[in-house]
């Protein structure tokens, strides 16, 4: 099943989409799938990050070819960063690159949601705790990444987390080809089955330092070929399973 959130007139909903139409629900997905029967053409409506204001955990290194292209050893436990919430974007947004920045890279990454509020989670359980999956853009200033050491400004000017287009919630995530098209060129192009510590690894990681709540997001991290957009691009993320998160540089 795809979950979108969107809006409609000016109003924020859920909705399951469909071929060329999405079917509204009731509330949220976070309390059950539970449709009101209302239908809205897609082209009335506008699609938005398919998740709540609430956490984006990422990580750093987790594909081995990736460390493998930087010449990294491949870290023995996840290395997680936040990206606030206002630098979410959704799928057809731009991304505006800062006065002051004179890197700005992609990076393709899967991204899951989180169901419900939960904490101290098993890699066995987790599964159980994911509502659903999709592409993210891990946007960074290279050059004040560098600079800075730490990630926090380099990593959370706004619209620096594009997330869509939807999730999909019937998806298994060991082995989905990721790719990156930079102005209609393949940039990055790998496989999930690639990562050292797997989705399931993660949210299990990651709930055991902080309590994930229903909506929070966590970015899986990106594979090799990462590198450099400018004014005017457009970049895709395109997942297999889940669809293409596109986005333009301004
Ligand atoms: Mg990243």
């Amino acid at each position: 099943m795809r979950l979108a959130r969107y809006s409609y007139r000016g109003s924020v909903r859920w909705g399951r989409l469909q071929e060329q139409t999405v079917a509204d629900l009731r509330g949220t997905p976070f309390e059950g799938v539970d449709l009101t029967g209302e239908e809205h053409d897609l082209s009335e409506v506008q699609l938005l990050p398919p998740c709540l204001s609430g956490k984006i955990v990422a990580v750093g290194l987790n594909y081995r070819d990736h460390a493998e292209e930087l010449g990294m050893p491949l870290p023995d436990e996840p290395v997680i960063f936040l990206k606030p919430p206002t630098a979410l974007l959704p799928d057809g947004g731009v991304i505006r690159y800062p006065n002051g920045c004179r890197q700005l890279d992609y990076e393709a990454e899967l991204a899951l949601v989180v169901r419900e509020s939960c904490r101290d989670v098993s890699p066995e359980e987790a599964p159980l705790h994911v509502l659903g999956w999709c592409c993210a853009n891990d946007v960074t200033a290279r050059d004040l990444q560098r600079k800075d050491v730490q990630w926090t400004r380099s990593k959370s000017f706004d619209t620096f987390c594009p997330l869509g287009p939807w999730l999909e919630t019937d998806l298994d995530p060991a082995d989905l080809r990721i790719t990156l098209r930079l102005n209609g060129q393949t940039r990055q192009s790998s496989s999930t089955s690639m990562m050292v510590f797997d989705p399931f690894e993660l949210l299990s990681f990651v709930s055991g330092v902080m309590t994930l709540e229903p909506g929070d997001v966590i970015m899986t991290g990106t594979p090799p070929g990462v590198g450099e957009m400018h004014r005017g691009d457009t970049v895709e993320v395109e997942i297999e399973g889940i669809g293409v998160l596109r986005n333009v540089v301004a």
